[in-house]
């Protein structure tokens, strides 16, 4: 669906290069793949083996990179980043990657995920003398970088690691070294590939695929991977703990042409579709998706189902971002600029609506009222997830409980509240099935706490939710 119509936003994208001769050029075509996962800012961090230049702003890939903002950072190596702001933590100064530099040498670091004990690490930090810069969690890393006694960066970087809780793939960056970490859980996707004699590094698959380099494998949880000119050597920080992917990722967030361990995100949603169709009863004549992300679950549904698939809303391209509006009314014209019923698919159909999730419900609300509105005469609203009942402490924006309609609310509650004629959602055990991983454990490898309740993590009465971030500066 519309991400930013509803409030469910993926927190960052990340991407590294080791060894290439263009590895600007080549970090600006990574984060084009991995747009999706942030829009409020982009930066490049590239080192030439004596000095760090960055490049970051606000926006969009295309407009910070533009006016030959890449001619400035040649090199060898590169770390990059998009970002998505959460409400109080908007600001160039929280743009990554984020640099520092000092006397013994510079440090960039580029982070997707959120860190749930940096509340607490951050007190001891400051009562023992460090200032922080931002507000994002991200830098609480480079202060426990600095403050370690190892002389080794490699030590260095592994005792940090250690203390950190929560969800986090770190590249990180120094004049003639870069580190790749994922945390023990290994709750973020991060790939690892080759483009030539070069080592590339993204949070998405998509990216290597977009400039050409093939995939070595996933980072594996409680992993740190060191590249320098000697080449490249895995070692650990953790033991792994029990996986917990985020399932959202298999759900929404990542695009349909990324595979996270070998699975393909648009085969995997397909066969949530068909896992729906399973589990459900509905009498339609057509069944559509709303664009993009739940596309391939409504293939699928109708595949198995037998109702015929139809492109019954479209979205509206080149639509720039519509930030949120005060009034009910321009937010209702928001949706409407993004997406658009296709009148004569719907016009006196029954019509099975195949959503990802409903977060909040207005967007939902929203799209039922525009389908009626074009003749639709029943509208059924199926859902590729179980409901979202749990606020997510991991680097998803997803609201907080008061917000998310199905916390408070019954299924039948939800239907009334969004004017469908029916409203169904997958099981999780229908889902986790579907999704088809193998890991050994309860959760065959997912985090599903935003489902379930249930975190994989301790989470601490500091623990604070990604937009929350400001409230503890
Ligand atoms: S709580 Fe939900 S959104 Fe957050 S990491 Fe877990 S599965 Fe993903």
């Amino acid at each position: 669906m519309l991400a930013e119509l509803r409030g469910l936003n993926e927190e960052c994208g990340v991407f590294g290069i080791w060894g290439h001769p263009d590895p600007a050029p080549i970090s600006y075509y990574g984060l084009h793949a991995l747009q999706h996962r942030g829009q409020e800012g982009a930066g490049i961090v590239v080192t030439d083996g004596k000095f760090l230049r960055a490049v970051k702003g606000e926006g969009l890939v295309n407009d910070v990179f533009s006016n030959g903002k890449l001619e400035k950072l040649d090199g060898k190596a590169a770390i990059a980043h998009v970002r998505y702001a959460t409400a109080g933590g908007s600001g160039i100064e929280n743009v990554q990657p984020l640099l520092f530099n000092s006397t013994t040498g510079s440090l960039a670091i580029a982070h997707n995920g959120n860190i749930v004990n940096a509340v607490h690490l951050k007190r001891n930090l400051e009562k023992q003398g460090s200032i922080f810069q931002t507000t994002s969690d991200t830098e609480v890393l480079a202060h426990l970088l600095k403050k370690s006694h190892h002389t080794s960066l490699e030590e260095r970087a592994k005792q940090a690691l250690k203390l950190l809780e929560g969800a986090f793939a770190f590249i990180i960056l120094t004049e003639d070294t870069m580190m790749v970490a994922q945390d023990p859980h290994g709750m973020r996707p991060l790939s690892l590939g080759k483009l030539g004699d070069a080592w590339v590094v993204a949070s998405e698959t998509s990216a290597f695929d977009l400039i050409g380099a093939e995939v070595i494998r996933s980072v594996e949880p409680g992993e740190l991977i060191i590249i320098n000119d000697k080449g490249l050597r895995s070692e650990r920080f953790s033991e792994p703990a029990e996986r917990a992917i985020c399932t959202m990722e298999y759900v929404y967030f990542s695009r349909p042409d990324s595979d996270i361990d070998g699975i393909n995100i648009h085969m995997a949603r397909k066969r949530l579709g068909k896992q729906l169709a399973k589990e459900i009863q509905v009498e339609a004549d057509v069944v559509t998706g709303v664009p993009d992300s739940s596309i391939s679950a409504a293939i699928g549904f109708s595949e198995a189902s037998g109702i015929p698939y139809e492109m019954g809303l479209i979205k509206n391209r080149y639509v720039g971002r519509t930030f949120i509006q005060p009034s009910q009314d321009l937010r209702e014209r928001g949706v409407k600029m993004k997406l658009s019923p296709v009148r004569q698919v719907v016009h006196g159909k029954r019509v099975v609506m195949v959503d990802d999730s409903i977060v909040r419900g207005t967007t939902s609300k929203r799209i039922v009222k525009m389908l009626k509105e074009a003749g639709a005469k029943e509208v059924h609203v199926v859902i590729s997830s179980p409901p979202l009942k749990s606020p997510c402490f991991y680097g998803i924006d997803i609201s907080t409980d008061e917000e998310l309609i199905a916390s408070n609310n019954s299924v039948e509650e939800m239907r009334e509240l969004i004017g469908a004629d029916s409203l169904s959602f997958l099981s999780v055990e229908g889902m986790v099935q579907a999704i088809g991983r193998t890991d050994e454990g309860k959760n065959c490898g997912h985090c599903l706490a935003c489902f379930t309740g249930e975190y994989p993590t301790s989470i601490s009465p500091n623990t604070v939710l990604p937009h929350e971030k400001e409230l503890v500066r």
